[in-house]
């Protein structure tokens, strides 16, 4: 890679900065893609996720639209429903204990649709997530939780179908290359200096947009923001997203925004590696846990595993695993509820355990007391309010009664055998905070002020979310704040 001068220089090669690539190379620019990994492990976290994405749609005519090849027996057996605006403001209001910055989830929800639209125009195709977000009842599909799409073939298929559209549209992208820090006069931004090839270099250009991701795979910032404990968390996905982007922003006045000690964090398999594998993907999580129990070491339930639809209690139960002895638990389910496990259930790379009787089950759950188990399964049984109907498309009310932690939706008694363990622990996707911008995408300093030439887009942008997430928002995002910066980072 030659020294060289661009108009736009985009610091990663994920979703957001794919989205803030195009959007510029629209209006015109030469745009020039810096990442960090080797291309055989580029595009980041983008990759490793099922490319689920939340998006307004009003009905089906608008779930056409971004699935033009939806066929007539499909919309026939299937009750998309609708996930309007309001509903979207009111899950982000809700999940974020009404803490995320109005104005970006102005943007973020009103421009969803718009923005799937877009890419759909660049050439990245969608399906209904059929897998995970909708259960066969009497005969028909119903979708929940306002989650409806995703892309064709996943987080890989989304990555390609991108890559794809760069290439064809002339946009370059350095792999191997590594953004050390931003060129600055104190006014403007003028490039970024790089390490490529154990060389560095200083690349010239008129805007340079931030889209490298969190600080999720820094083990060190990892304790420091979120707290102790948290150096102990699994990685689900890139190794490549440890703060570059946030700390040459800060290193030159950018203004600190949002949850600094929260993240998105789920269950997890307890054994798996350090970081996120991209064969194995994200079947490492084990989202199933509503239809289940979770117990800890002591053989006492620790949540209310029905609190709500999983896609709004998921990303926040990484973190009560993570505070429970040992940072593990296990989750218990028995044959009744076996054909609701999600596929990633049945993957080789689990931690898993069956028994043909609880007490056997008792015996079998590692590093758990059999005896408070055995408790714990006979005060569950007893609590489940059979008499309220199981309905897994809906909250469906049944509940457990009297017990310290209460289940509120799908609480099944657990008799019937075989039963089934899967040990999970902390599994850190991304973190909250990052970089203050405004509605145009600009970086902010500590006055408040745009710093001139410098924008950002995706995990690193702080102010939009707080404590929990609802799940396909981390993608959405970074799609409707890269298209945002890479069309203002043409406006000189
Ligand atoms: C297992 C898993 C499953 C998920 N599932 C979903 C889902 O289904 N739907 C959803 O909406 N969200 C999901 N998420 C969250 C989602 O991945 C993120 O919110 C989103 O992809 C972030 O996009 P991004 O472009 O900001 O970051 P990334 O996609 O992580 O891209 C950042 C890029 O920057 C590069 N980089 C880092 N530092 C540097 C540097 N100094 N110089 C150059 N390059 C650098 C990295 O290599 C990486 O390619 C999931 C995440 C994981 C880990």
């Amino acid at each position: 890679m030659s020294d060289r001068s661009v108009d736009v220089i985009v610091v990663g090669a994920g979703n957001a900065a794919f989205c803030a690539a195009l959007a510029a190379r629209e209006q015109g620019a030469e745009v020039l893609m810096l990442e960090a990994a080797q291309e055989e492990e580029s595009g980041g976290n983008s990759r490793f996720t099922a490319g689920s994405i939340r998006v307004v749609y009003n009905g089906v005519e608008d779930i056409k639209t971004l699935v033009p090849d939806l066929t007539p027996a499909e919309i026939e057996s299937t009750d998309f429903g609708t996930y309007n605006a309001e509903q979207f403001f009111d899950d982000m209001a809700r999940v974020t204990q009404h803490r995320a910055d109005p104005d970006l989830v102005e943007l973020l929800v009103t421009r969803s649709f718009a923005t799937l639209k877009w890419m759909r125009e660049k050439g990245v195709r969608f399906i209904p997530i059929y897998g995970r977000q909708a259960f066969k009842v009497d005969g028909k599909f119903k979708f929940w939780g306002g989650l409806t799409v995703e892309s064709v073939g996943g987080g890989p298929g989304l990555i390609a179908m991108l890559t794809a559209a760069a290439g064809k549209r002339g946009i370059a992208i350095s792999y191997n290359t590594r953004a050390l820090g931003l060129l600055y006069d104190g006014v403007r931004v003028e490039g970024v200096r790089v390490r490529h090839d154990s060389a560095v270099k200083e690349l010239r250009a008129t805007s340079v947009v931030l889209a490298c991701g969190g600080f999720e795979a820094n083990a060190e910032w990892r304790t420091r923001y979120l707290g102790p404990g948290w150096d102990l968390a699994k990685v689900r996905g890139s190794r490549y997203n440890t703060g570059d982007g946030i700390r040459m922003a800060l290193a030159i006045g950018a203004s600190p925004r949002g949850n600094w000690s929260g993240c998105h964090a789920v269950q997890w398999e307890m054994n798996a590696p350090e970081f996120g594998d991209l064969a194995v993907g994200d079947q490492f999580q084990k989202h199933s846990y509503p239809f289940g129990i979770l117990i800890n070491s002591t053989g006492k339930r620790f949540v209310d595993e029905g609190a709500d639809f999983r896609n709004y209690t998921y990303a926040k139960y990484g973190r009560v695993v993570l505070e429970q002895p040992g940072q593990f638990a296990w989750q218990i389910f028995d044959q009744k509820v076996k054909h609701l496990l999600r596929d990633e259930y049945k993957i080789r790379q689990i931690t898993k355990v069956t028994s043909n009787t609880i007490e056997e089950l008792a015996e079998r759950l590692e590093g758990v007391n059999p005896a408070g188990f055995l408790e714990t399964i006979k005060e569950w049984n007893e609590a489940v309010r059979t008499d309220i109907s199981f309905n897994p498309n809906i909250k469906d009310g049944r509940c457990t009664q009297g017990l310290a932690i209460n289940k509120s939706n799908w609480a099944n008694t657990i008799d019937t055998p075989p039963f089934e363990g899967y040990a999970v622990t902390c599994g850190v996707t991304f973190t909250f905070g990052g970089l203050r911008i405004n509605s145009d995408a600009q970086v902010l300093n500590t006055d408040y002020q745009p710093i001139r030439g410098l924008y950002a887009a995706g995990e690193l942008v702080g102010g939009l979310f707080y404590f929990n997430y609802p799940g396909g928002t981390g993608l959405m995002s970074g799609a409707v704040f890269g298209k945002i910066a890479g069309t203002t980072a043409c406006v000189y």
